[in-house]
């Protein structure tokens, strides 16, 4: 027997149904949203229709908008949250990769139910995940699904790091695109890393090979999809990236990766093939429709052409790009070459509030801060295009989810917009309930739908404990930590 249809009535509703950041769409200033069986049935002004069997939520106060996707994460670093506090990307990464080598996949499980359950209650209905950490004597299990595990996973509940995110994702109920991560270029051989936290070539390459046929579901609806990710110009090796591009296209999975991000990178990148970190990635074969690339900071007037004309997506992480002082994204350029943008709120070591509701906002300030971008920079609907359709586009389901179009997946989030802070610029004279959600602080959600299963409701996770959550993470991370002072 299917689950009896949900009608949310009474709420004002942006259903992201247009065609683009420039037009995204109808809007209800009251109006109703019917699921039934997953998917939206039906969307409309006024009152909804009276629909039979159905459960009824009053959605007086709020907006209905499609679920957020969060197109770039680390979830493992729920675990080093708050160090390196005033370092660049390439000092905080050296602090930090020795410590990231002693997780093990149940740290990873306890990390990632924190981190997508703190997702949840931000907005969050679909996110990925970019898991690199993989190495070859340590404690993140370098080998592929139920293969040989680390020693850090022999004796857990977990072999490896993907199967245990992969579980968390179930309990909180999201659903999860994580990327099979990789680095092969330790500092002996010109990278970054210590060599002690990359893999053999062949080794990565054969672990994602195996976790792609072991997890990825490629049909309609899926709740889990693998995506290819070697982690960066400066951790992994040109074959690797090579070999990734062929094992993706082979599969029909798609490719995600660092780039551009720092000024730091692009030094390396000239220093090391005398060219951009851009012109790299096309010399790789990594630009293309399969393609979403993290950060895209430091990018020409050039590169943005050229992401635009091969069809490569971008997940943009204002938070982490402020927090980590790597540059502001040329979003609105991005925008008006067409390239699709979905936003991201990157690992939790790098942008501790982790929110995907909040990135709307930054989104919004970041690229009016950007030298003489100025306040049409990007506008509150645009941001939450890019939350919604652009994050859908980059992990390749633009058709399925990130619009409240009859027919999509019943992801949807109903934020309550009559709080203190939101209620006068959602509803007063000339009220805009859009503006309220991007202008105003993260609203608290109401209801929180994945394929029309409530995962919160008023407030407070249904799918799981918040608080166990809390307790198992901060265990994990005392045991990665030992004695060190707090
Ligand atoms: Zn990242």
């Amino acid at each position: 027997m299917s689950p009896a249809p949900i009608v949310i009535d009474g709420c004002a509703v942006a259903t992201m149904d247009g065609s683009g950041p420039a037009d995204p769409g109808t809007e209800y200033r009251s109006g109703h949203v019917i699921v039934a069986d997953g998917r939206i049935a039906a969307t409309g002004p006024g009152p909804a229709p009276r629909t039979e069997g159905a459960i009824v939520v009053n959605g007086s106060g709020c907006l209905a908008t499609p679920g957020l996707v969060n197109t770039h994460h680390h979830l493992y670093q729920w675990l080093t949250q708050g160090r390196g506090q005033q370092s660049t990307l390439f000092d905080w990464l050296t602090e930090l990769y020795p410590v990231w080598a002693r997780i093990g996949p149940d740290q990873v499980h306890a990390a990632a139910t924190a981190g997508l359950a703190w997702l949840a209650l931000s907005g969050c209905t679909t996110s990925t995940d970019h898991h690199y950490i993989f190495p070859k004597h340590g404690a993140g299990g370098g080998a592929g699904p139920r293969g040989r595990a680390g020693p850090g996973g022999g004796a857990g509940a977990f072999a490896e790091p993907l199967e245990a995110e992969i579980a968390a994702a179930a309990a909180v109920g999201l659903r999860f695109h994580p990327c099979r991560g990789s680095m092969d270029l330790g500092a002996s051989a010109g990278g970054l890393p210590p060599d002690e936290v990359v893999e053999d070539t062949d080794a990565a390459l054969a672990a994602t090979a195996a976790a792609i046929a072991a997890y990825h579901d490629p049909s309609p609806g899926a709740m889990v999809r693998i995506a290819v990710g070697p982690c960066s110009p400066f951790s992994a090796s040109a074959e690797l990236m090579r070999e990734s591009a062929a094992l993706a296209r082979a599969t029909g999975t798609r490719l995600h990766t660092h780039l551009a991000e720092t000024s730091d990178e692009e030094d390396y990148c000239r220093e090391q093939t005398g060219l951009s970190p851009a012109e790299y990635a096309e010399e790789l074969g990594w630009l293309g429709d399969d393609v979403w690339l993290a950060h895209c900071v430091h990018l020409d007037d050039a590169a943005v052409g050229r992401l635009a004309a091969t069809g490569t997506a971008v997940a943009h992480c204002p938070s982490s790009n402020g927090r980590l002082g790597s540059g502001i994204a040329p979003v609105r350029k991005l925008l008006a070459a067409g390239v699709t943008v979905g936003l991201g709120v990157d690992g939790p070591a790098s942008s501790e509030a982790v929110r995907l509701g909040g990135e709307l906002h930054q989104a919004l300030l970041s690229a009016r801060s950007r030298d003489g971008d100025g306040p049409g920079a990007l506008s509150a609907r645009q941001a939450l295009w890019m939350a919604t359709r652009g994050g859908a586009g980059c992990l390749g389901r633009d058709d399925e989810t990130g619009s409240l179009r009859p027919g999509a997946l019943a992801d949807v989030a109903l934020w309550r917009l009559d709080t203190l802070a939101h209620d006068a610029i959602a509803h007063g004279p000339g009220g805009d309930p859009v503006a309220a959600l991007v202008l105003g602080p993260p609203a608290p959600l109401a209801l929180l739908l994945v394929g029309g299963n409530p995962v919160v409701q008023d407030g407070e996770l249904r799918s799981t404990s918040a608080a166990a959550a809390a307790r198992a993470v901060r265990a994990a991370r005392s045991r990665l930590f030992g004695d060190e002072p707090a």
